[in-house]
């Protein structure tokens, strides 16, 4: 498919490449979120009051409709989501610096597949002596969505196809970051909804989106929910919004490797889930903890399938890159947070940054020898670096991965043929999501049983969010009738 570029766009790629060729850097253009090829996208409002209104009134069309014609809609977003998934992956890419564009393609392409619709909103019946008692999922009303850069378009969609099956309406205020790709998404599921017969504008975003415009979606009267996908400070604070919320927020996935599993398979499944996307799905491997045992034929694996070792002090060096310290003016605790220039990078160029040169197309992942305490271990990094800590047994094992992953609750991978050890860390580390066998993203139905979400509710218990996620139970009791038997 051609892809044509805004003269912003344009710009910023010449920047890569002067950037690359050693030239001066021209300065950086904001990305025009309200616009792409000169065609207005619709649905994106500079003030967010406006753009609340506009979902309120998505929202009355979509209760308007039969579940028929809500399908409808929704056949038209998958159909468009797959059609021009190379177009978001590719803008993804290059708006935000991060991941890879065939793999944003097949996230795409998963959510247009694997994203429940309607058939997920299902009623409850008791009948008795009484009569009948039905309880129906209602929606909440409009919705209010905060969605990250990592998976920026593919969770507008995902999210929107949710709420509006449920019969929501919702207004985002995606990330900063990736808001030319977020509004791309926005515009495209109004398009849809023109096409299929509903509203212009059935979902809406603001022009730039800030802390400010989140707030005012946080106290307005007509948002009944909040769905937040990101980090740990947003979550928190829609959590402490006073608003019935759902949080998406940070993980760190552990993955053990015991001296039971099929060491070949799986080494080459972790690196293919730990390289996706460069790392930037949630539920991506971030540590491994392997048996002492398999540990050198596993690396050796790894190896085969497109890893780079580097050493135990090019890891400390890596890791004062992208890793930097910030110290808190007022209580002067220094903390280390992941450096935005190195998240969602390729392994390529996180080598070059402590003097390696190697081709892209020779590796996809950089793998390590760490101990527990190493800062790769202990932060979600998000780029494809790979710590291996070596254990002596599953005690250990699961000691340590459970730490590491941090009381997140959010997922963890096992190879392992042993059903006790696999059960033993399934019920010790208490994550959403738990792989056995497989790369990361099989947890999200991509080579795995189940639907897909880019959603992942851990902290407030809705697990791998779908249109029943974004429903209010109602009660409607028939006395004395419809009990037939
Ligand atoms: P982020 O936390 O930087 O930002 C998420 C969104 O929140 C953005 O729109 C941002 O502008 C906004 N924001 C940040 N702080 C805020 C505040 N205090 N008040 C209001 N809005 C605020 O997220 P990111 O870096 O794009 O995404 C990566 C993080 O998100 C990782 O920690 C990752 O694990 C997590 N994540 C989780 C899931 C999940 O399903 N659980 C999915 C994707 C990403």
């Amino acid at each position: 498919m051609a892809i044509n570029w805004t003269e912003a766009q344009i710009e910023e790629v010449i920047a890569q490449v002067l950037k690359n060729l050693g030239e001066p850097t021209p300065v950086k253009k904001e990305w025009d979120s309200t616009q792409y090829q000169g065609r207005k996208l619709i649905g994106i409002y500079e003030d967010m009051n406006d753009a609340i209104e506009a979902a309120t009134a998505g929202y009355k069309a979509v209760r308007a409709m039969t579940l028929e014609e809500r399908e409808k809609v929704i056949a038209v977003i998958r159909d468009y989501c797959r059609k021009e998934s190379p177009i978001m992956a590719s803008l993804g890419v290059a708006e935000t610096k991060m991941g890879r564009v065939g793999h944003k393609t097949a996230k795409h392409i998963l959510v247009a597949d694997k994203t429940p619709g309607t058939a997920d909103i299902v009623a409850q019946a008791k009948t008795g002596d009484y009569g009948l008692t039905l309880t129906e999922m209602a929606p909440f009303g409009v919705v209010g969505a905060i969605t990250p850069s990592t998976n920026p378009s593919e969770t507008v969609i995902c999210n929107s196809i949710g709420m509006i099956a449920a019969g929501n309406g919702v207004v985002f205020n995606p990330h900063p970051n990736a808001i030319a790709t977020s509004n791309y998404a926005v515009d495209l599921i109004n398009r849809a909804s023109k096409k299929a017969g509903g509203p212009e504008v059935l979902v809406a975003s603001v022009a730039k989106p800030t802390l400010e415009t989140a707030n005012i979606m946080y106290k307005h009267e007509n948002i009944r929910l909040l769905v937040c996908t990101g980090g740990p400070g947003v979550v928190k604070s829609v959590l402490s919004s006073g608003k019935k919320a759902i949080g998406a927020g940070a993980g760190n996935p552990p993955v053990i490797v015991d001296d039971t599993a099929d060491i070949a398979k799986a080494a080459k499944d972790i690196i293919d889930g730990c390289s996706f996307d460069n790392n930037l799905p949630c539920i991506a491997e971030k540590e491994v903890f392997a048996f002492e045992n398999i540990a050198d034929e596993l690396i050796a694996g790894m190896q085969k399938n497109g890893a780079y070792k580097i050493t135990a002090e090019q890891a400390d060096k890596l890791a004062k890159i992208v890793l930097v310290e910030t110290k808190n003016p007022k209580t002067g605790i220094v903390k280390k947070t992941v450096s935005r220039e190195c998240v969602g990078r390729d392994a390529a160029v996180l080598l070059a940054k402590i003097g390696v040169k190697v081709l892209d197309s020779d590796y996809r992942c950089i793998i390590c020898e760490t101990d527990f305490d190493h800062p790769f271990v202990q932060h979600e990094l998000m780029m494809p670096i790979l710590p291996i800590v070596r254990v002596k047994d599953i005690d250990q094992a699961i000691d340590l991965a459970v730490k590491a992953e941090h009381g997140c609750r959010h997922t963890a991978h096992m190879h392992s043929k042993n059903i006790d050890n696999l059960t033993r860390f399934a019920r010790a580390v208490e994550t959403t999501i738990f792989v056995k066998n497989a790369p990361s993203y099989a947890g999200i139905g991509f080579g795995g049983e189940g639907h897909t979400t880019f959603t992942i509710a851990g902290p407030t218990g809705e697990g791998l969010t779908s249109a029943r996620s974004f429903t209010r139970y109602r009660r409607c009791v028939l006395s004395d009738a419809f009990r037939i038997i």
